[in-house]
């Protein structure tokens, strides 16, 4: 049986994006997408916000903000083409406190350095953008949009279809071997496919398949994953019940606190059925440590997912230094009351009754040894392999961008 030359395992939008661009710029060579789950987009890149981020947040000359600005500009055009309805909604970022009005001066600053369209607005402005906000000053983003990921998604595999590339579902990818020429992909249902190179985009289970790729590689059993754990962390949503919506306008975030990567519980107007008035608003999402890769809820534990985080120094690092802040999220993640005072910092006028659980999304937060969340995207190298092994927010606005620059360094290696 002949086999495909080029794989991608992954069929997030990082690894559809990564194949498009793969099959795009080497055409007529075999190429074929293996995800694990029956459908794409099952986890990360069918479980987010929605949101196409500016760029405002992410240190200037890193590649999340150099990827997130270039893959906004790739992503609108694509939905475009594509007609993916999208919807430059604009966003708010409120500091309630006077504590927060230095960080807010900071991220005008950076989102200035970075190129990001803004301006610095008072109460007046604010209150003319979204009147149930109260707050003390924003920033205002009118670049921000939104867009259903999931139907990117579709479209991705549609175009790689289209170009002659193949998608291959229900296939977990357990073990990887190395050939003189090639590399042996191996898949849980006993089945293989051999690659002459491959580009792994797997989400919340990078750290494994590089840690495979690098035992093969070096020929050893000794786990080698180079100190990089992915530690899962659940976001919670709640949604604002249809007729307390007009709450909401657009998007509504507080000012981030700088010592984590999450940007803090915010209000999202989903993209839903085009000019109905009716898109959904969400609420969240937090951020409490997740009991299973796949953790969607409390209930989903799965105790050797759990045993290799408690096992992993960096993580017993993780929660010594911000043990506060992890015990303050498992609260509000119990307690419905303190996730709605989380919002009526924003919008006093939110009560309980106004908010109904929604679903939950499952990050993939790359941890380093010394207990240190890896803020960048991540790209590693292995023999005829390139690995993405950190891919969080922005990574589906910045997809298209990293899908040219990993492929742009795989054919580099
Ligand atoms: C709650 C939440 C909100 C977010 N909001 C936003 C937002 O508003 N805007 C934004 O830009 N980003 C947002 N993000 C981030 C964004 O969704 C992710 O960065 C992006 O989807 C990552 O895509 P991915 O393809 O790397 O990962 P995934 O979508 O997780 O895809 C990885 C794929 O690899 C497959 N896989 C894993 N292991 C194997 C294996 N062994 N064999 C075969 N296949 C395998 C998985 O099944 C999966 O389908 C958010 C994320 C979350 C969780």
């Amino acid at each position: 049986m002949k086999q495909p030359a080029r794989i991608v395992i992954g069929g997030g939008i990082v690894g559809l994006a990564t194949a498009l661009q793969w099959v795009q710029s080497q055409p007529g060579l075999p190429l074929t997408v293996i995800e694990a789950e029956p459908e794409l987009a099952r986890h990360q890149s069918g479980h987010n916000s929605g949101v196409i981020h500016s760029g405002i947040y992410y240190r200037p000359g890193s590649e999340k903000a150099r990827l997130c600005i270039e893959g906004k500009t790739l992503m609108e055009a694509f939905c475009k083409k594509h007609g993916i309805r999208t919807e430059k909604c604009g966003k708010v970022i409120v500091a309630t406190s006077s504590s927060e009005l230095s960080e807010l001066e900071k991220l005008v600053q950076r989102g200035q350095e970075n190129g990001v369209p803004l301006r610095r607005i008072h109460t007046d402005e604010l209150r003319r953008l979204e009147p149930d906000v109260a707050g003390l000053a924003a920033i205002h983003v009118p670049s921000t949009g939104i867009v259903d990921y999931r139907q990117v998604c579709s479209a991705l595999r549609d175009q790689i279809q289209q170009l002659g590339g193949t998608v291959r579902l229900s296939k977990r990818v357990d073990r990887i071997d190395y050939d003189d020429h090639s590399v042996r992909i191996g898949i849980a249902d006993g089945s293989e496919f051999q690659a002459t190179e491959a580009i792994v985009c797997a989400g919340l289970h990078s750290d494994r398949l590089y840690q495979l790729a690098s035992c093969s590689a070096l020929g050893t059993d000794k786990p080698r994953h180079d100190g990089i754990r992915i530690i899962p962390f659940r976001g919670e949503y709640y949604e604002l019940v249809p007729e307390r919506r007009s709450l909401v306008r657009n998007l509504i975030y507080p000012v981030p606190d700088p010592r984590y990567p999450f940007l803090g519980v915010h209000f999202t107007r989903m993209i839903g059925s085009a000019g109905s008035g009716h898109d959904p608003v969400e609420c969240g999402p937090n951020a409490v440590l997740a009991l299973s890769r796949h953790g969607y809820t409390w209930s989903d534990l799965n105790r050797s997912d759990l045993m290799e985080t408690l096992r992993f120094s960096g993580f017993h690092r993780l929660a010594w230094n911000h043990w506060r802040m992890g015990l303050g999220e498992i609260h509000r993640s119990l307690r419905k009351s303190v996730f709605v005072k989380s919002l009526q910092r924003l919008i006093p006028a939110i009560r309980t009754e106004d908010l109904v659980r929604a679903r939950s999304g499952v990050r993939a937060q790359a941890v380093a040894e010394d207990g240190s969340m890896v803020d960048d995207f991540l790209f590693r190298q292995t023999p005829r392999m390139t690995h993405v092994l950190n891919a969080p927010s922005p990574a589906a606005t910045a997809s298209l961008a990293i899908a040219k620059r990993i492929v742009q360094l795989h054919t580099a290696q």
